[in-house]
């Protein structure tokens, strides 16, 4: 039997705050991380003076005190607000969906002109509750936003019709009769000062906890269950049980990156590129997110495409059919006494941060409440 009370596999945020957490109550644990570095998708690294957000901008945002004050354990964060903008064939709208967007499109002044306008689009619906993104989306904001800023960027996105996408994807946006850029509606936000990658660090510092990177779980599944007590598991759900009801959908990416011998590219962290014919769905600039002024620029295209065994699996793709499967697997996992599922690959749901920070802390402090 193994010296550690854990296997945590996945150094990603949510191994990460279960193995600081398990370390601080004296418990041992062992983290094994695939990839050949800590942090998962949150992983930034230092290139040029910035900090380059290697698989895609991560802003992270709350309404919970107690997480933010968590977080800020591990970094401090500067006052970045997320402010969009969308490029439409070379016209530019803010987002989210606010007064600005629609003052943009339409010319309207007030929010009253702005709801008659988005009222009178959405009539198409014929007041019927929306049944998908196409729908919600024409509920929310009405017809000329679906088709320049939602419809493409979506199917773009997520390699689906808008029709057959779940319309809770789209709530994630808020829809302002005010004129407010910020993306997000929480009372915290902002970019650790340094990056991402030093929170993972710092929780992962502990006499308790060794880390190993390159080593995947499933070179050595069984040996793995048979020593150790417990094992924390944030890989693939599915893959874990090899398969055995089928696949679940995710969505991978795919990031160029390019450094460009000028200061300032595009004059904002984010821009979405919500056409069809533009190959990626947005362009970071990643010197914006912490308001550098080096001489030269890092920018990264992104591009999404269907994943296939052996890529990097970023987005559940939760519709009806993958939910199902899930929980199926979910069902699987029940059965399998000491293995805890968790994160976003682990609980197949499309946590941000916020939440798989949330998740952990409730899943650690449930296992070790006594
Ligand atoms: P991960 O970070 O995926 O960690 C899981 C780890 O497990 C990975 O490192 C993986 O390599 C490892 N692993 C998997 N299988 C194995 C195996 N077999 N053996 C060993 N190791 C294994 N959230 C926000 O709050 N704000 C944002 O702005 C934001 N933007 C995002 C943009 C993009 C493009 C994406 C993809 C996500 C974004 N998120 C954002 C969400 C955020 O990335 C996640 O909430 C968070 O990283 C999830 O942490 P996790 O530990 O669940 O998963
Ligand atoms: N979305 C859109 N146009 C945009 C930005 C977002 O239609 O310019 C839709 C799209 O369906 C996307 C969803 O809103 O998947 C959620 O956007 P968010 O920015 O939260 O996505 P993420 O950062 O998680 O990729």
């Amino acid at each position: 039997m193994s010296q550690y009370d854990y296997l945590v596999v996945g150094a990603g945020l949510f191994g990460a705050v279960f193995a600081h957490e398990a370390a601080l109550k004296g418990k041992k644990v062992k983290v094994i991380e695939k990839r050949d570095h800590i942090a998962g998708n949150i992983y930034t690294r230092e290139e040029e003076g910035i900090q380059v957000h290697q698989y895609g901008a991560h802003i992270f945002h709350t309404s919970d005190k107690e997480l933010w004050d968590y977080v800020n354990q591990f970094a401090e964060f500067n006052r970045y607000t997320n402010t969009p903008i969308a490029n439409y064939k070379g016209e530019i709208y803010n987002l989210p969906f606010n007064m600005n967007t629609f003052n943009k499109l339409w010319g309207v002044v007030t929010p009253a002109e702005a709801q008659a306008k988005i009222d009178e689009q959405r009539s198409v619906l014929g007041g019927k509750t929306p049944e998908n993104l196409e729908e919600q989306a024409i509920s929310l904001v009405g017809t000329d936003i679906y088709e320049k800023l939602i419809k493409d960027y979506t199917e773009k996105q997520w390699g689906k019709a808008c029709t057959e996408l779940p319309a809770f994807i789209i709530r994630r946006l808020p829809v302002r009769l005010t004129y407010d850029n910020n993306y997000f509606n929480d009372t915290y936000q902002g970019i650790p000062i340094g990056g991402y990658t030093q929170i993972v660090e710092k929780m992962l510092a502990h006499d308790n906890i060794d880390v190993e990177v390159n080593v995947d779980f499933f070179a050595n599944k069984e040996q793995y269950l048979a020593d150790y007590p417990k094992i924390v598991f944030t890989g693939m759900i599915d893959e874990f049980f090899d398969y055995e009801l089928g696949e679940l959908e995710y969505r991978s990416l795919h990031f160029e990156t390019e450094t460009l011998d000028m200061e300032n590219y595009q004059g904002n962290a984010v821009v979405n590129y919500t056409d069809s014919e533009t190959p990626y769905t947005r362009i970071i600039e990643h010197k914006h997110f912490e308001f550098g002024t080096q001489p030269k620029t890092i920018i990264t295209k992104e591009h999404s495409k269907t994943w296939a065994k052996g890529d990097e699996p970023y987005y559940p793709v939760n519709n009806d059919r993958n939910n199902h499967l899930y929980k199926a697997y979910k069902d699987l996992a029940a059965k399998q006494e000491n293995v805890i599922f968790g994160g976003r690959l682990g609980h197949y749901r499309y946590y941000d941060m916020h939440q798989v920070i949330a998740a952990a802390l409730q899943c650690v402090r449930g296992e070790l409440k006594d």
